[in-house]
């Protein structure tokens, strides 16, 4: 991709001064990027082969609280280091940032440099490395959907988050007048993303005000991964920049519509999509219908990793777009999983459960994790569901609320013998943890409702 920086590439621009800072970096348990700003000399001259962080990073929550029952670190064990290895194919210019570039880490054992295994990175990677074993590539896209408001981030934050005024005055899905209005952030966001190696389709408005999409061209998954988070930190950035906040936070006013990140998936064998058939009706292998199966049977087990927070359950509700089903359908935006692209080579299934407040890697972990086991126990794939799939009783619902996928995560003998005991029981303690913070917080509404009439 057009974009990317070699090492020696790198080497030569911070020689002849074009770059002075790399951004060396890694993907926290919440998809954040995390690191430091090395000077560039430094790094190409010593810190590309390694440096080192806390291993608390991957045990704090929004707030970098440090909470107990971490198996892997704790204030009993004196919160030591995590290496930080570059991925030197990963190095990128920064263009909205001057003079700068980044690469994305792996994280490794201090003594035994063994991949760490909470890191999303590594979860991801050791589904890939499953699907290479059987010959077959995962290519995926997540959409990017968020908000953007009228203030900058820090006076929201300095008004208590009240008063939040969406960019543009109405729905504008697929609006091209209001768009324009937005272009100040948006144009820059689409080239400064473009330029620094992440292949952007598009971006549009969402169905509702101040509501964006950026949609990225499928790759392969930890690529997919890799650009997802990216951009929704350029995002955050550039409207920065700009004076604007972008915000990922799913459901932010109780009466608008949520924001998503619909996960597209295809497996590949070499350069033929092992997906496509073109004698089925729908084009569709047997190789994706046990795939599938597998992805919709598990789906309450993984839940969590598309929904990680309190808020991210207040999405999920009819007539919005928002899926509560566990069902797939055809071309039909209510079901929990969409067939797009039927008859053609480019037949895929869009996960439509996912938050925009997702982790890439684990999301996409989990659900290969899934769709594997569809394939290794050749599971039935039931008939598509048709018609408004919010009325349909029969179909099964996923978990409601963060304690209840909690405990589908906590109980899935699936992930556990993908990912292994000790990946599920640290994210089972993130997403507890969660509640657990949650339930110590007395929020506006208990006091609006309880004040005086209680
Ligand atoms: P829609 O807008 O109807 O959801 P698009 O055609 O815009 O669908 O595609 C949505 C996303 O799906 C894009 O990011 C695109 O790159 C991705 N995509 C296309 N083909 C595949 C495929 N075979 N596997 C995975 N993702 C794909």
């Amino acid at each position: 991709m057009a974009g990317m920086l070699s090492f020696d590439q790198l080497k030569s621009q911070v020689t002849d001064g074009l770059i002075d800072t790399v951004l060396v970096c890694f993907v926290d348990m919440q998809g954040r990027l995390t690191g430091k700003r090395f000077h560039g000399a430094n790094f190409v001259q010593h810190s590309y082969v390694e440096t080192h962080c806390c291993n608390y990073l991957l045990a704090t929550d929004l707030e970098m609280a440090t909470p107990e029952g971490y198996a892997s670190t704790s204030w009993a064990s004196g919160y030591g280091d995590y290496v930080m290895k570059p991925d030197l194919t990963t190095i990128r210019p920064v263009p909205w940032l001057e003079s700068t570039a980044m690469v994305l880490c792996d994280l490794l054992d201090h003594r035994t440099h063994d991949l760490v295994p909470q890191a999303p990175r590594t979860i991801l990677k050791r589904q890939i490395a499953r699907l290479e074993a059987m010959g077959l590539t995962p290519m995926m896209a997540t959409e990017l959907e968020f908000f953007l408001f009228e203030k900058s981030l820090d006076e929201i934050r300095k008004s208590g988050f009240r008063d939040l005024a969406p960019i543009s005055g109405y729905n504008e899905d697929y609006h091209i007048f209001q768009t324009t209005k937005e272009e100040g952030i948006m144009r820059p966001i689409r080239n400064h993303l473009y330029a620094a190696g992440i292949p952007v389709e598009n971006t549009k408005g969402e169905a509702e005000a101040g509501q964006e999409e950026l949609n990225i061209r499928y790759a392969d998954a930890l690529a997919c991964a890799d650009h997802h988070t990216i951009a929704k930190h350029a995002i955050k950035e550039i409207a920065w920049q700009h004076g604007h906040a972008a915000s990922f936070l799913p459901k932010w006013a109780a009466g608008m519509v949520g924001s998503s990140s619909h996960v597209h998936q295809s497996l590949w064998d070499g350069e033929t999509p092992a997906f496509y058939n073109a004698k089925d009706k729908l084009g569709m292998s047997d190789l994706m219908r046990h795939y599938m199966a597998g992805l919709i049977a598990y789906a309450p087990d993984y839940t969590v990793f598309l929904a990680p927070y309190v808020n991210s359950y207040k999405r999920f509700s009819k007539g919005t777009f928002a899926p509560t089903k566990t069902v797939w359908s055809v071309d039909n935006r209510t079901a929990g999983f969409r067939l797009c692209g039927d008859g053609t080579k480019g037949v895929r299934v869009e996960c439509r459960i996912g938050g925009s407040d997702l982790n890439p890697y684990l999301a996409q972990a989990a659900m290969l994790a899934a769709g594997i086991k569809g394939i290794e126990e050749k599971m039935e794939l039931a008939a598509p569901t048709q018609g408004d799939v919010y009325e349909d009783a029969k179909a099964a619902d996923i978990p409601q609320t963060l304690r209840a996928a909690t405990e589908t995560l906590r109980g899935s003998a699936m992930l556990r013998a993908a990912m292994g005991d000790d990946v599920v029981d640290h994210y089972t303690r993130c997403a507890e943890w969660e509640q657990e913070e949650f339930d110590r917080a007395v929020t506006d509404w208990e006091i609006a409702r309880g004040f005086e009439r209680a």
